[in-house]
């Protein structure tokens, strides 16, 4: 069970819970804290040139996984100079249902076949959005460097709610980096500035059961 603040996650685990006699949990008994360092909304002028040109063909990438009737989600993996080398939409209707067709980690998956951990480190992945809890475990697993992204999940849990195709985890992927053993892994973002325009693409889309 988690509560959350800007900068700490609490991880109280079931086992631990207390119920009242309404079977109610006591929230008070804190058995894990999670402290992270919070990013920053980046503007479009802290970024290279470089980083804007990707992160736009970001959105495109979700725009085609859209068009081939996936999510509107997408990635690309890039050298530290900005060259592309891989890119990869949503995949999950495409992979009859296969609920690890999260375009992060389907990239992962691929990339972690092509590079070693050590040339991971090196490259970058550029995202449309604040990555998921198990895109953040394979981006750890895969040994990945550096992640620059547009989107708060919060902004895209407005337009998800609850629907069962994509309920977002309230759990910021910098608390789940924060509990591993690579401080160094640099993450850049949300970007507000592009977040209007990947979020285009969820209009509609989605059909949370309070609509
Ligand atoms: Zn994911």
């Amino acid at each position: 069970m988690l509560l959350i603040d800007a900068e700490t996650v609490t991880i109280i685990a079931p086992s631990e819970l207390i119920l009242n006699e309404k079977g109610l949990a006591d929230m008070s008994k804190e058995v894990m804290k999670i402290q992270y360092e919070a990013g920053h909304e980046v503007k479009l002028s802290e970024l290279s040139e470089t980083d804007v040109r990707l992160l736009r063909r970001v959105i495109e990438i979700c725009a085609e996984a859209k068009e081939k009737g996936n999510y509107p989600f997408g990635c690309l993996l890039a050298d530290r100079n900005g060259n592309i080398l891989m890119e990869q939409g949503n995949c999950e209707n495409e992979h009859k249902g296969d609920c690890t067709g999260h375009a992060e980690t389907e990239l992962m998956r691929r990339a972690s076949q092509v590079y070693s951990k050590e040339e991971m480190w090196d490259l970058v992945m550029y995202n449309c959005g604040e990555p998921c809890a198990m895109c953040s475990g394979a981006m750890y697993w895969g040994n990945l460097g550096k992640l620059v992204y547009i989107g708060r999940e919060s902004t895209l849990k407005k337009y998800t709610g609850d629907d069962i195709r994509n309920p977002t985890l309230a759990l910021p992927c910098r608390a789940i980096f924060a509990c591993g053993q690579k401080p160094d892994m640099e993450l850049v973002g949300p970007v507000p500035e592009l977040e209007e325009e990947f979020m285009k693409l969820h209009e509609g889309f989605w059909h949370p059961s309070e609509e």
